[in-house]
């Protein structure tokens, strides 16, 4: 059975302190959010938040461990499932209608 990535505690504790470190990737310094296994985004404050870093590492539920530190690249804002702060896209949205492009 597919149980999502397999990482150990101690790979995703790494994960996690490289986010408290790095918000920004680089090249490029684009915004990263943490990722779970379900998708859930989380906005580098609540990752700074002793509590859900505990259970981004030791959740007993794989499905809210975080599984990858991502760019969210195009489209509509998404949220962090914890405070609802905004992620803007790094290339915004090509669909929304106030979005003014020259074709
Ligand atoms: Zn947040």
């Amino acid at each position: 059975m597919y149980d999502g990535p397999i990482t150990t505690p101690r790979q995703r504790a790494q994960m996690v302190f490289r986010f408290l470190r790095e918000p920004y990737i680089w090249p490029g310094g684009y915004q990263q959010h943490a990722a779970t296994e379900n998708y859930d985004t989380f906005c580098h404050q609540c990752v700074s938040d002793k509590a859900i870093r505990h259970q981004l590492i030791h959740s007993p539920f794989s499905k809210d461990r975080i599984a990858c530190l991502d760019v969210h690249w195009e489209g509509p804002a998404i949220q962090c499932v914890q405070c609802n702060a905004e992620i803007e896209a790094v290339y915004g949205d090509p669909w929304a209608e106030n979005d003014r492009r020259c074709w």
